[in-house]
């Protein structure tokens, strides 16, 4: 394929990328506020622009219609709240935001410090005011105001990963240069055994091109640790994908387990990384059984068709089916369970620590090495 135009993908959400990197001001006496690793991975997205059309923490009028209706206070869409959280009002008009050692990364203009009710924000933005959630536990371990304001990121933190680094400019330029205008993004936070190779491939088959995009930022202490999971992605994508049809780089998000909200939020970003369609499977960023099968599928709903403009696809769970000899779905395979190859998360933990390798249809060989290797090192 031959190059397109950066302007001939999908415009960013509200019309255009606002990057909030910068310089770093002369002065830096000012009062300073140490950022949580939710509030540090939401302030890189601020800095590379993936959180256009937000210049920086959330005001008052934002956050209330966010909160109750999924829109900025201008109807744009936007599903969570991007909001830093204080104990008290600081003094002056300006503060340094400080990583948790007391490094400064940027200053906000202070507009506002407000105050907010946690339990609302649960119940809306959650679904459930429940203190287990691990979303909510984090919303209700905050702090009791808001401070909002435009933030200048000078100092952005250091990537993980630097060969998957890639900002919403660097994606677009990528996808332009291999002359993709239609991409699909997948978000997981998973390695990727069959029944999601699946979908990306499905997926693959309509458009030019796949950002497989793993979340990087904050996740639970029991999901699989991002290193490994780096690993097996690459030997994933190198034996088994088209290397100019996928592009595999980290998503700086943090988890936050909201589920259908989420995912609103979650396609929201990757249209901004230049993503015109966004898997959405089931039960997508959710946790326990806090959400429906389908609630983030649904929630798609309660916009306006192509009011986002990216494109969500949805998928069912799939499965090796013996019958068919392929991998399918309950939409395109019409056999019983028992033809199916179907492990739970636990049995699959359970073979790896073993050291045993999962059956093929399952999971690639590949991979289960890479698995296994930390299970053993871990
Ligand atoms: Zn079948």
């Amino acid at each position: 394929m031959s190059a397109v135009a950066v302007d001939q993908l999908i415009r960013p959400h509200g019309g255009v990328l606002v990057p909030r990197a910068g310089v770093r001001p002369e002065n830096l006496t000012l009062s300073e506020v140490r950022l949580t690793p939710r509030e540090l991975s939401d302030l890189d997205m601020l800095a590379s622009g993936a959180l256009s059309p937000l210049t920086g923490f959330m005001g008052q009028a934002d956050y209330e219609t966010v909160v109750e209706s999924m829109r900025l206070a201008n109807g744009l869409p936007w599903a969570l709240p991007v909001c830093l959280a204080v104990a008290e009002a600081p003094k002056g008009d300006r503060v340094v935001l400080a990583d948790q050692g007391g490094r400064p990364l940027a200053v906000l203009d202070v507009e506002e410090v407000y105050s907010y009710d946690k339990e609302r924000e649960a119940e809306r933005c959650f679904r459930t005011t429940d203190g287990e959630h691990p979303g909510v536990a984090q919303l209700y371990a905050q702090e009791q105001l808001y401070l909002a304001g435009p933030v200048t990121v000078f100092e952005r933190l250091e990537p993980e990963f630097p060969q998957l680094h890639k900002d919403p400019a660097d994606t677009r330029a990528l996808f332009a240069e291999r002359g993709w205008k239609r991409v699909v993004g997948f978000q997981t936070r998973n390695p990727i055994h069959r029944a999601h190779e699946y979908l990306t491939k499905c997926a693959l088959e309509t458009v030019d091109g796949l950002l497989v995009h793993p979340l990087v930022g904050a996740t639970k202490s029991d999901d699989v640790p991002v290193d490994v999971r780096v690993k097996a992605y690459d030997v994933l994508t190198e034996g088994y994908y088209p290397a100019d049809r996928v592009v595999v780089s980290a998503f700086p998000a943090a988890m936050r387990y909201a589920g259908p909200r989420e995912a609103i939020w979650h396609a929201i970003c990757r249209k901004n990384y230049g993503c015109s369609h966004f898997i959405v499977g089931r039960d997508h960023a959710g946790v326990g059984t806090y959400y429906g099968t389908y609630d983030a599928q649904l929630i798609f709903d309660e916009l306006e068709p192509h009011e986002l403009d990216i494109e969500p696809m949805f998928f069912e769970h799939s499965f090796w089916c013996k019958v068919c000899g392929q991998m399918a779905t309950a939409k395109t395979c019409p056999h019983g369970g028992d033809d199916h190859v179907f492990l739970s998360g636990t049995k699959v933990r359970e073979l790896l620590s073993e050291g045993q390798l999962p059956p093929e249809e399952f999971t690639r060989p590949e991979v289960a090495e890479v698995l296994i290797e930390a299970y053993r090192g871990g």
